[in-house]
């Protein structure tokens, strides 16, 4: 059976979360600080088991520590510490190794890192290429490349981006995706099983990228011979969909769709009234909280069996409220 990760014995009630210790108010930075993060410490911890990891702490570097950073060519830069000219390069490459092994064998969900930092930093981290440039804010950090390296399919995100409520939004619909579809792996599925999985997440497919929802929808429709495979790419494409942004008009499209499916139960004022909350969305009146609950009244009104199987409907918790503010 394919899987990012080594299967665990037990199925997991929580979700498991890497995290870059600093953010969880650890005091492992270099000068002895942290940067507890109030969404990632708080509010995510609900529903969440985090796994901290402080990659520098890791490879023996003490707190407080002498600054490092990565020089040299942005494409392989080198991690140093300029003050006394130590290269940690393969010491933090060879620990990454190592330390990534052990969290695959925990399953993870999701994993967010802090931004700019040489080892964690997802994006955007300075690299010094020499006395006379200034840095260029084109690197990756060590470890952080390695984590994405090693799980491709893994949501990541930086903190730093997790305070724009669209890429926040993004990132916890596809921690609460993978671990579905976790689940679903590690129970043994079967070809019919996978269509029925893949059946539950259309409407979401749709929302984020209708050209991934029809190659997932060919993938399951020939996917009895060779199922290892099929799972396989199944995983890849199934996370790259939902990485595709869902614009207003991708989800007023679905809404529009969903609403096809009670046109028929609802008189002619609650149709019209649907119409124009979903407009009022479109348009970025509302956010798409508004047209949703509106729906989920008529869908329990007149429950209808896929439609409520859709993971669109109820993607991640309710109260974390993040579809008030997109
Ligand atoms: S950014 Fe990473 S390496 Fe730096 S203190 Fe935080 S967890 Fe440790």
């Amino acid at each position: 059976m394919y899987s990012d990760h080594s299967p665990e014995t037990t199925a997991p009630t929580r979700l498991k979360i890497g995290v870059s210790s600093c953010l969880l108010g650890m005091k492992v930075r270099y000068d002895g600080g942290h940067k507890d993060d109030a969404f990632v410490h708080q509010t995510l911890a609900d529903y969440v088991d985090f796994v901290p990891v402080c990659p520098e702490v890791e490879i023996g570097l003490g707190t407080p520590r002498e600054t490092i950073r990565l020089e040299g060519n942005p494409a392989e830069p080198r991690l140093v510490a300029p003050k006394s000219g130590r290269d940690l390069t393969e010491t933090m490459k060879s620990y990454a190794t190592r330390r990534l092994e052990e969290l695959a064998a925990l399953g993870l969900h999701g994993y967010i890192l802090k931004k700019d930092s040489p080892s964690c930093g997802m994006e955007r981290v300075r690299v010094h290429q020499g006395p006379s440039m200034s840095p260029a804010r084109v690197g990756v950090g060590l470890f952080a490349a390695a984590l994405c390296s090693r799980f491709p399919s893994l949501p990541v995100e930086e903190e730093g981006r997790l305070n724009d409520p669209v890429l926040r939004e993004n990132f916890i619909e596809r921690v609460f995706a993978f671990f579905r579809l976790q689940q679903f792996l590690k129970a043994a599925p079967s070809p019919g099983n996978l269509v029925a999985f893949h059946g539950t997440t259309k409407m979401a497919l749709l929302a984020h990228s209708p050209k991934h929802y029809k190659q997932l929808g060919q993938l399951v429709a020939s996917g009895a011979k060779q199922l290892e495979t099929t799972l396989e790419a199944y995983t890849r494409l199934f996370m790259e969909a939902l990485k595709v942004r869902a614009t207003r008009r991708k989800h007023a499209n679905v809404l529009q769709h969903l609403t096809g499916y009670v046109k028929r139960s609802v008189d002619a004022e609650d149709r019209a009234e649907m119409a124009a909350t979903i407009e009022e969305y479109r348009q970025g009146l509302v956010p798409l909280v508004v047209p949703l609950t509106l729906l989920k009244h008529h869908f329990r009104r007149h429950p209808i069996e896929w439609v409520l199987s859709q993971t669109y409907l109820n993607p991640y918790p309710a109260e974390l409220m993040l579809r008030n503010h997109v």
